[in-house]
């Protein structure tokens, strides 16, 4: 057995064996890159689920012309440059290796303006092979195409599901998405018809808009504001009055500096909160930003960064619970309090 060095596209699709699962994971990645490039307005266009398109379009900074290959390449990325940035990571991204992970994939068209030009300029990926930069036409942002998910990985693609199914996953992930971004606009398109349309929550009416739309007019009847804050630290958002309780943990949703994520120091924390005022078996809602200071949370450690780590998990969970207890006991529903189902 001789040891080889891998060549780079095969590289790259092992790469996206973790972090490209299905049609969401691309959503995903492209729109956090939308988000990180200042986009106030984003749209998700897709065909058959996404198995056949996914078009992602948005009103950011853009890509220079010359930088349109590189940031198809491999652990290239304009947002660390050093570990001191990797231990205090502001932006969505940092691995600089999702589009190369989609390139690799996928036909990927990559399509950029910035402010300084008078045009776009695009570039495609096939089979690894980045052409030069083209003119194209387009506003000032960014335009992802990509099509024909796997269609070079037979494996892969056998485990992609009915186009109903990969499209409620994209819905889902942009109704999180549009929840923790309430300051930008969302439109999603399905198989030429508009299936969502977001526009941007700019004060409080507008995010109760959001909040109706993406949790239900329930929870918005029931959702009471929070507002915590402790050792540079905050907890925003909103819980339902305890009388508001569902079967399912269906309405749920916990960010942390931005970043919607699951964590067992915040599910016990929550958990512990909400157990004097709930039966058994009864799940709360809450839609809750947490904020901390970038340096005390650790976001390296999932491939698909869904997962943190505090790096004082005690002192995060104490705050979260006793934020929240107190807030559920200003609502005057105490344990053992009668409360219809
Ligand atoms: P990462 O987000 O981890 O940096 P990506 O592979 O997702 O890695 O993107 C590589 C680089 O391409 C980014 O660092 C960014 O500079 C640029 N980029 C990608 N998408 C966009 C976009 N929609 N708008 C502006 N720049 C983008
Ligand atoms: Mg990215």
């Amino acid at each position: 057995m001789s040891i080889r060095r891998l060549p780079e596209n095969l590289v790259n699709q092992i790469a996206a064996g973790e972090v490209v699962e299905r049609p969401a994971s691309v959503v995903k990645e492209a729109v956090e890159n939308s988000l990180d490039a200042g986009a106030r307005s984003i749209r998700v266009t897709l065909e058959q689920g996404g198995k056949r398109l996914i078009r992602i379009e948005d009103d950011g900074k853009g890509i220079e012309r010359d930088e349109l290959a590189l940031a198809l390449a491999s652990h290239a990325t304009s947002k660390i440059v050093d570990l001191d940035d990797l231990e205090a990571v502001a932006t969505l991204g940092f691995r600089g290796e999702a589009l190369a992970s989609i390139a690799s994939v996928a036909r990927l068209d990559l399509s950029s303006r910035t402010e300084s030009v008078p045009h776009a300029w695009s570039v495609e990926a096939r089979h690894g092979v980045i052409s030069e930069p083209a003119p194209a036409a387009g506003a000032v942002g960014t335009r992802l195409d990509v099509r024909d998910l796997f269609y070079n990985v037979p494996a892969r693609r056998k485990f992609l599901r009915a186009d109903r199914t990969e499209f409620n996953h994209i819905d889902d992930l942009l109704r999180r998405l549009a929840l923790g971004n309430g300051h930008v606009g969302f439109e999603l398109q399905h198989d030429g018809r508009v299936v969502r349309a977001l526009p941007p929550a700019n004060d409080e009416h507008g995010m109760n808009r959001r909040l109706a739309a993406v949790c239900g007019d329930d929870f918005l009847a029931h959702a009471m504001p929070i507002e915590a804050a402790a050792g540079g630290m905050t907890l925003s958002g909103w819980v339902a009055e305890p009388r508001y309780n569902r079967a399912q943990a269906d309405r749920q949703f916990f960010f942390v500096n931005g970043r919607m994520i699951r964590d067992r120091v915040v599910a016990h924390a929550v958990r512990q909160a909400f157990r004097d005022v709930l039966y058994h078996g009864r799940h709360p809602g809450f839609v809750l930003f947490f904020a901390l200071p970038p340096d005390l949370v650790d976001v390296n450690v999932h491939p698909q960064k869904h997962e943190v780590r505090f790096r004082n998990q005690r002192e995060a969970h104490n705050f979260i619970y006793s934020s929240l207890h107190r807030a559920l006991a200003d609502t005057g529903v105490g344990a053992g309090a009668p409360r219809p189902g």
